[in-house]
């Protein structure tokens, strides 16, 4: 008998999994392998700032102290290479933006997280300077799925396949797929109904991103201005991302494009081509936190979940909190607890 099922493998399950794997906890992880996962589309950027509204995130000093080792562990590990840190170019377009970024750099929370305010070095961005965002970067999420579904196979502790209710038997310990386990997790993401757990008030929204093709652009930083631009490897970029709370599927719309093409040009003046429009759906939450807990009715059943937008810059620091949780009874912070909803 191992210790815990985990369900699904996007950010939640892979980083959860390798938290319970270091501390030396014994797991079987089972997903629905699909092409277009929140965690498979998403850009996989760590921003420890709500730029838009000149915001420092919740927690921010704490989950990037969390973030780098974490995701430099899974790598040595893992012998992969998904890592990217480095600072964010914000779009200051004028002079007095310049102005409101240097006093930002002043305020207590932000001084670690505000760089440089640099000349613009290339003339097909469309910025009077630019302000570096410490602290920030990217890990490229489906290269870090795919690094830790080899490893998990290799221990043979990864399983493909589509957990169903009915499938699932308690008596004591859980059944499923003729193994048993003391405890299952959910970190199945975006669903549209969770037995388990009926309560809970996800608030999904959609969101699209384009790969675009533009050999003069030679770009080697993550831009941000309405929207973020981001090296995707050779001339390819990484547009996005829209938002929208309606058709909750996979599927681009061209709505989508229109916004995402739109968000390109005000960022830069350079000839592109599409390469590819994908959608995902984020497992967001109407207060903005993760679901993290146990279930009140149903034994042994836990929730890994929730993980929003910054499904990246938040995962390590939560998978710890969730692994004290489970071994220890350490309390989970408030903020992300699910009995919040009770
Ligand atoms: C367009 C877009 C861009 C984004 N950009 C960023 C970004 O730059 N930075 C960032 O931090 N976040 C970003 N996000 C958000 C991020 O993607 C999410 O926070 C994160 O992916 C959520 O991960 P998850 O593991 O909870 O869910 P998911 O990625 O949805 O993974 C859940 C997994 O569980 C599987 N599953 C579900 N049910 C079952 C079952 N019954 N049995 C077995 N398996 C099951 C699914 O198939 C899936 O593989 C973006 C999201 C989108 C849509």
């Amino acid at each position: 008998m191992k210790d815990y099922l985990i369900i699904g493998q996007g950010i939640a399950g892979t980083t959860l999994s390798f938290e319970l794997y270091k501390r030396g906890l014994s797991f079987d992880v089972v997903d629905h392998v699909k092409p277009s996962t929140a965690s498979k589309v998403a850009s996989g950027l760590y921003n420890p700032l709500v730029l838009k509204r000149r915001r420092v995130v919740w927690q921010a000093h704490a989950m990037l102290n969390a973030l780098l080792p974490f995701y430099r562990e899974m790598e040595r590990l893992t012998n992969s290479n998904f890592l990217q840190h480095k600072p964010v170019w914000e779009i200051l377009p004028d002079p007095g933006t310049e102005n409101d970024w240097d006093a930002l750099s002043e305020k207590p929370k932000f001084e670690e997280l505000i760089g440089e305010i640099i000349p613009n070095p290339n003339p097909r961005i469309r910025a009077h300077k630019l302000g570096e965002v410490s602290g920030s970067g990217r890990v490229n999420v489906e290269g870090m799925i795919e690094a830790w579904k080899a490893f998990l196979s290799s221990q043979d502790s990864f399983i493909e396949d589509q957990v169903k209710m009915a499938d699932l038997d308690y008596k004591h310990v859980w059944t499923w797929n003729g193994n048993q386990y003391s405890n299952i997790i959910w970190c199945n993401g975006f669903v549209s109904a969770n037995a388990h757990f009926p309560h809970l008030p996800f608030s999904p929204t959609k969101g699209e991103v384009l790969i675009v093709k533009a050999p003069e652009l030679k770009l080697d930083h993550i831009l941000h201005g309405n929207m973020f631009i981001m090296p995707w490897g050779g001339d390819l970029y990484k547009v996005g991302a829209t938002y929208s709370w309606d058709q909750l599927d996979t599927e681009p719309t061209t709505k989508g494009e229109e916004q995402l093409v739109e968000a390109w040009s005000k960022l830069v003046d350079c000839p592109f081509e599409i390469v590819k429009h994908e959608a995902g759906v984020r497992p967001n939450v109407k207060d903005r936190k993760p679901l993290l807990g146990r279930s009140d009715e149903i034994p042994n059943s836990y929730i890994f979940n929730g993980l929003g937008s910054r499904g990246i810059l938040m995962a390590p620091w939560l998978a710890n909190h969730m692994v004290n949780y489970l071994t220890d009874g350490t309390n989970l912070p408030p903020e992300v607890n699910i009995s919040r909803f009770s």
